[in-house]
């Protein structure tokens, strides 16, 4: 491991503390980055090619420079540390092993886009990470390296304030509009867009809403400069991710690996290979709302978006969850639709009734109740929640049962083989 690039997870010891990170260069880098213009940080950030690491993997250059210039509004950041789907546990390593470096990628965007102040939105559940975070902060105030006493540290006229906000413990905070309007104080509940956050964000006024990885990446970015990050890992989504890997492998983890590593390095090579040496059946790459993988299309595989949007899934937040031969992937599928069913925010009548009855197809199966009709009813109802919502929770929802029920259709016809005398039943009536 020890000649792959480490942007983020260092292996110095007592990191994440204030004087250690220092020590190593430590906001070394804002400095480099405010005798800069504000455009060329951007700029840089776009030569770069970083991707936002949240899902979504949008270019984050691009994205800074939706914040529109020479406004007198205040500008505001927020960072998503929500991550509360199944599968995802990376940015809880970055609280806990590097916060300063995330301290200092927002104050290097913050001064990129001229923002006035940022939150940290953690996901609710996190109290250890939330504690954690606060006290890098405070830490952070103390040396006068955040807030007005910024100007006077790095002699310079640019400030900014940051804050902790812990989540409200509910999946849909993690969406970016939800989040925004969860940090005003109320219900996490998504809007519309447009009006994108750019335009009318936080309390109205421009907002950029970026991922904790990805903020924390753009320090090693200024760092060594954007064409040198570029040929890091895969081309069209360079640099390096936190693969937070789960399931039937002996060493589950947070690995830190460039993008387009193989899927099967991954799993055999770092993660040790599948518990009792078991076959695998399926892979999610991303996350539990992406479409799944069969074991036997996972050689050659690599973990970058544009290699897993070509086999018709997606990087995500890069949470790999690997499932054995053993798996049953009717119950598997049955516990996915809940999580989506119990989380939707019930806007949207696609998303409520749709996930609804998504998990009440799949319970049926799984009972032994269902109709030979019912694997074509499940896919029809997931097609019909897919872009027809207001956020992404509809596509997360219809994409993983979609995809288990296609590419294992077989299984899902052994279930419903074990309730042919409740179909006979149903079609005689
Ligand atoms: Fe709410 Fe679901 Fe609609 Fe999103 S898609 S707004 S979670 S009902």
């Amino acid at each position: 491991m020890s000649e792959l690039p480490r942007l983020i997870l260092q292996d110095i010891p007592d990191y994440h503390k204030i004087d250690v990170y220092m020590a190593n260069g430590g906001y070394d880098t804002y400095k480099k980055a405010i005798a800069m213009k504000p455009d060329d940080v951007t700029n840089e950030v776009k030569k770069s090619g970083l991707r936002g690491r949240g899902g979504a993997a949008f270019p984050t250059g691009l994205k800074w420079t939706f914040m529109p210039k020479g406004s007198d509004k205040p500008k505001y950041l927020a960072v998503n540390g929500d991550e509360s789907e199944p599968g995802s546990f990376k940015d809880r390593q970055i609280f806990e092993r590097n916060p300063h470096q995330l301290i200092e990628g927002i104050m290097i965007a913050g001064y990129a886009m001229d923002i006035n102040a940022a939150y940290i939105y953690i996901r609710g559940e996190y109290h250890k990470w939330v504690d954690l975070m606060q006290k890098a902060l405070d830490d952070a105030y103390s040396k006068g390296l955040v807030g007005e006493k910024m100007k006077e540290t790095f002699g310079n006229n640019y400030s900014i304030d940051i804050y902790v906000h812990k989540g409200a413990g509910a999946y849909i905070c993690g969406e970016e509009t939800s989040l925004m309007t969860s940090i005003e104080g109320d219900r996490g509940y998504p809007r519309y867009k447009p009006p994108f956050p750019a335009q009318r964000g936080l309390w109205d006024m421009p907002t950029t809403v970026n991922n904790v990885e990805t903020i924390s990446t753009v320090v090693p970015i200024l760092k060594m400069g954007g064409d040198n990050f570029a040929k890091i890992g895969a081309p069209g989504h360079p640099g390096t991710l936190l693969f937070g890997v789960s399931g039937h492998v002996n060493k589950p983890g947070v690995y830190e690996l460039p993008t387009g590593t193989l899927l099967t390095d991954i799993i055999y090579n770092y993660c040790g290979g599948v518990r009792n040496n078991k076959k695998i059946k399926a892979v999610i790459p991303g996350g539990s709302s992406m479409p799944p993988l069969r074991g036997d299309e996972i050689e050659g595989v690599r973990m970058d978006e544009d290699s897993l949007k070509a086999l018709g899934t997606h990087i995500g937040t890069g949470g790999i969850i690997v499932m054995d031969e053993d798996t049953d992937l009717v119950k598997t599928t049955l516990r996915i639709a809940h999580f989506y069913h119990h989380e939707s925010c019930g806007q949207c009548t696609p998303c409520r009734e749709g996930c609804g009855w998504m998990e009440k197809i799949l319970h049926r199966i799984e009972i032994g109740e269902a109709t030979s009709k019912d694997l074509d009813l499940l896919i029809s109802v997931a097609n019909n929640i897919e872009g027809n919502t207001i956020c992404a929770l509809g596509d997360a929802a219809a994409w993983p049962v979609r995809g288990f029920v296609t590419k294992f259709r077989d299984e899902f016809e052994k279930a419903h083989g074990k309730r042919s005398s409740a179909d006979t039943l149903l079609q005689a009536s």
